[in-house]
């Protein structure tokens, strides 16, 4: 059994971006002349699919772990064959080479005279990219001389709740996927080498744009190869009416020469809107959306986080945890609204403290203002459902929730700069131009989301002190865009 047969020319990962696409294969390794954003929230991601996978590893406990950094490919090579020969069971990060292709497998767990492959990763089910994935480990690891006796995809089990210090075993599902995996294997070979033609090619392959430039990851070569897409085009198209890239393929792109029979009412509307520039309002259908309002009014919104790996008792793997609110509390209409915010210190389970503080901003018999109200709506269900002595005067609050976004859902105004949508990022712009998220430090909830994590590792103080106040800034500003589009409303209600 030799673990390296021939040289490294190919990785797992180029080969599941030659699946997706031909041409992002060879753009991988011939780079276009083209500024290619960068894409930090990836580096993000991949830390904290680090850290699932070190987690996962407790499954298998007493593995040895052959490391990516400070190895060249031979050594980790070496490192694996010294490993298997001096009986190792357990083998976390094991590295082969096949055919040149080279792999690393997350766990690999001696059976009898075989070998089983666990596949780790963060997602909560199986996914098709998940079994190419562990095709082509097997692929190279038979390559190599081994016999796998199974293919088992360890993913995260969402019904999992914390109680304590985690639970590996509860935290994780493992399913047998050998027979998918022994269904991709028969076709490996002829793939592996249209990826090699591909990539011995000179030219760029002439794969035009389609459904697959997202899918399953989205392609890092968008900016690249969607140069010839004109602003107001097709796929600008929001909803499920016509299919864009059946549109694309009959040499329709714009807009302007979309057959508007072919849209679903929606879509007309924003295709019409976006052509002539035209909004829609209707003022009566605003005066009954307002007349569902009342005074005091608090206009609210929360941040919240979520991980793989839950981070206090009581809580799922991917269960929004708040950690910050903002309220803007108006007394009657147009009157200056009083700000409220709280932000979680780093290192604590803030809901307690967070609703807390909310309850005592919130007056009972006020009216509270979300924007798309069945997330906010979520989390104080959970947070009455978690304190059942705050339960009562939550379910108060919840029962007074109202919706700013209804108006825009059911288009009773719609400016063309929405773009068919109607999430407070198009909306505010659109509504209110002169208040904007530009120029802000953390601009979006993933922004924020970031920056909690961020903050809770921080150690030095003025670092904390600027992130925590540009968290504070990008909060106040939701539920101040919330304020201002509803000004607007009453605006647009005096009309007729
Ligand atoms: S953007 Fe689309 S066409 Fe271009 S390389 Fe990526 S997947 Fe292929």
């Amino acid at each position: 059994m030799a673990l390296n047969q021939g040289g490294s020319g190919l990785s797992k990962s180029l080969i599941l971006k030659g699946l997706q696409c031909h041409k992002a294969l060879w753009l991988s390794k011939h780079p276009p002349d083209f500024p290619l954003p960068e894409k930090p929230e990836l580096q993000a991601r991949f830390q904290l699919g680090t850290e699932v996978g070190i987690l996962a590893q407790q499954l298998f406990p007493g593995g040895t772990e052959v490391p990516y950094e400070g190895l060249s490919f031979p050594e980790q090579l070496t490192r694996t064959q010294q490993l298997i020969d001096s009986g190792a069971q357990v083998i976390y990060e094991a590295s082969f080479s096949f055919s040149a292709i080279f792999v690393k497998v997350d766990i690999l767990v001696r059976d009898g005279d075989a070998w089983q492959i666990h596949e780790v990763k963060m997602g909560t089910g199986v996914k098709d990219v998940n079994l190419d994935d562990v095709a082509v480990q097997h692929y190279v690891l038979s390559g190599c001389g081994l016999t796998i006796s199974k293919c088992c995809l360890v993913h995260i089990d969402n019904s999992y709740v914390r109680q304590g210090a985690i639970e590996v075993d509860k935290l994780f599902a493992s399913e047998d996927i050998s027979l998918q995996v022994l269904a991709r294997l028969q076709g490996m070979p002829a793939t592996v080498e249209e990826l090699r033609a591909t990539l011995r090619g000179g030219a760029e392959p002439p794969i035009d744009i389609g459904p697959y430039c997202t899918d399953p990851y989205e392609c890092d070569f968008i900016p690249y190869c969607w140069q010839h897409i004109p602003a107001d085009s097709i796929f600008e198209l929001r909803g499920n009416g016509v299919k864009k890239f059946d549109l694309y393929r009959r040499g329709i792109i714009r807009l302007a020469d979309v057959p508007l029979n072919e849209l679903n009412p929606a879509q007309r509307q924003q295709a019409e809107a976006t052509l002539i520039r035209q909004d829609v309002i209707h003022p009566q259908q605003v005066r009954a959306f307002l007349d569902t309002l009342w005074y005091p009014l608090c206009h609210l919104d929360f941040e919240s986080f979520n991980t793989p790996i839950p981070k206090f008792d009581g809580t799922r793997p991917y269960q929004q945890v708040p950690f910050q609110f903002s309220l803007h509390i108006q007394h009657q209409p147009g009157a200056e609204p009083q700000h409220v915010a709280y932000l979680a210190p780093p290192g604590i389970d803030p809901r307690r403290e967070l609703i807390g503080q909310l309850l005592a901003a919130i007056p009972a018999e006020a009216c509270v203002l979300t924007y798309n109200q069945a997330f906010e709506k979520g989390i104080l269900r959970e947070l009455a459902a978690l304190f059942p002595d705050l339960a009562q005067g939550i379910e108060v609050r919840l029962a007074n929730v109202r919706d700013l976004m209804v108006p825009f859902r059911r288009r009773d105004v719609y400016r063309w700069q929405m773009r068919g949508s109607y999430s407070i990022k198009e909306v505010l712009p659109a509504m209110v131009p002169e208040l904007s998220y530009a120029g802000l430090v953390i601009a979006d909830g993933m922004a924020a989301m970031q920056a909690y994590h961020d903050m809770c590792a921080l150690e030095d103080p003025e670092a904390l002190a600027q992130l925590r106040q540009a968290m504070l800034e990008y909060c106040r500003l939701d539920t101040l865009a919330m304020v201002r589009i509803l000004e607007t409303l009453r605006a647009i209600g005096k009309g007729n």
